[in-house]
């Protein structure tokens, strides 16, 4: 090798080794510090071959190699105190051990949208289609097409959030206090026969505690054709149940009032939980029955309103909060754990 070479390969040393500093890290800043400066390192080896040179090239080559030899020091200092002291600490630090550990947990569907799906999917077998609505609604579709009149005590127990804008026939827009505006929507729209259920968040202007909230879901459901009567209610309403609960529970219809259905009842299921333990059940608070749905036989004047004949044609309808049905189906006993998500309760449902 002459001295042309020797320089020759001291600047190529030089360029790797700037371009292995740039892409250091705190893992492999030991492994860079032997390759160049190591009993065999790139660079020692190098200025070890300056003993075959004359005492004059000695005297030019050997600074130029010592001085290479000082930068790269002095870079693998630097690059030490950037990345941690030793290797050991280093590669602590490149570890930012507030980052998710691996296996990445995959997320889940939320109680209240598995409820929703498991409901549906009952009503699905038994040839409903799913619709949905508009959150926001005017007075007609909430109240007055569900025979709901303005001065409906009825109202009060749908108190809720209202615009301060009417729409083009002075009627309020509010947020949607229950899911029926949907059944005079469609009906509306389609000719019977019917049947279809309407899953959807409703709101009202409720405080929050263990059984409220200003904001919830309800499934309504529908079915319109000719001669549909309380029989056919009642054999879709137990089925329904019992698809989610089990063959044994026990469905109670007791007679109730509700505008846009005649005759109406409430339904109530026997308690799944306490059996024949009466008396010390929490659920059901020692009664063996849970109230889970409101129904009834749709009222002559809903369809009038929706301009359907009712001496051709009649039809049930029922309504059931989604969060009480996730209450029952994941054993939970404060309602409003479904809305704080908190993923320590989430991830056990
Ligand atoms: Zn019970």
């Amino acid at each position: 090798m002459n001295s042309t070479e020797w320089k020759e390969k001291l600047s190529s040393i030089k360029d790797g080794f700037s371009n292995s500093a740039i892409k250091s890290n705190a893992g492999n800043i030991d492994a860079l510090e032997t390759e160049y400066l190591g009993r065999k390192g790139l660079l020692m080896l190098l200025l070890r071959d300056l003993k075959d040179f004359s005492l004059e090239e000695k005297k030019i080559l050997g600074p130029l190699g010592n001085t290479l030899k000082a930068e790269i020091t002095s870079k693998l200092a630097e690059l030490k105190n950037k990345f941690g002291a030793g290797s050991a600490s280093s590669l602590k630090n490149d570890f930012d051990l507030t980052l998710p550990a691996f296996p990445y947990s995959k997320g889940s569907l939320h109680p209240i949208t598995q409820t929703i799906n498991k409901m549906t999917e009952v009503f699905l077998k038994l040839g409903f289609s799913v619709a949905e609505g508009p959150f926001l609604e005017n007075e007609y579709y909430n109240f007055e097409a569900l025979n709901i009149p303005e001065d409906h005590s009825s109202r009060d127990m749908h108190d809720t959030f209202y615009s301060a804008i009417k729409d083009s026939k002075n009627k309020d827009w509010l947020l949607r206090t229950h899911t029926s505006p949907v059944q005079i929507r469609t009906m509306e729209k389609q000719e019977p026969p019917l049947r279809i259920i309407s899953p959807g968040r409703v709101f009202r202007r409720d405080a929050i505690d263990a059984s409220h909230s200003f904001v919830f879901y309800q499934i309504e459901g529908f079915y319109v054709d000719k001669n549909v009567s309380m029989a056919d209610l009642k054999w879709t309403l137990e089925t329904f149940i019992k698809e989610l609960f089990g063959e044994n529970v026990k469905l109670r219809f007791r007679p109730s009032y509700f505008p846009f259905v005649e005759p109406g009842a409430e339904v109530d299921m026997s308690c799944v939980f306490c059996n024949d333990k009466k008396g010390k059940c929490p659920v059901c608070k020692g009664t063996g029955w849970i109230e889970v749905l409101g129904a009834g036989t749709i009222h002559p004047k809903v369809l009038k309103s929706c301009g359907y004949d009712s001496d051709k044609w009649s039809g049930f309808a029922f309504g059931a909060g989604v969060e009480r049905f996730a209450m029952l189906l994941f054993g939970i006993k404060d309602m409003r754990v479904l809305y704080e998500n908190d993923l320590r309760i989430l991830k056990q449902l």
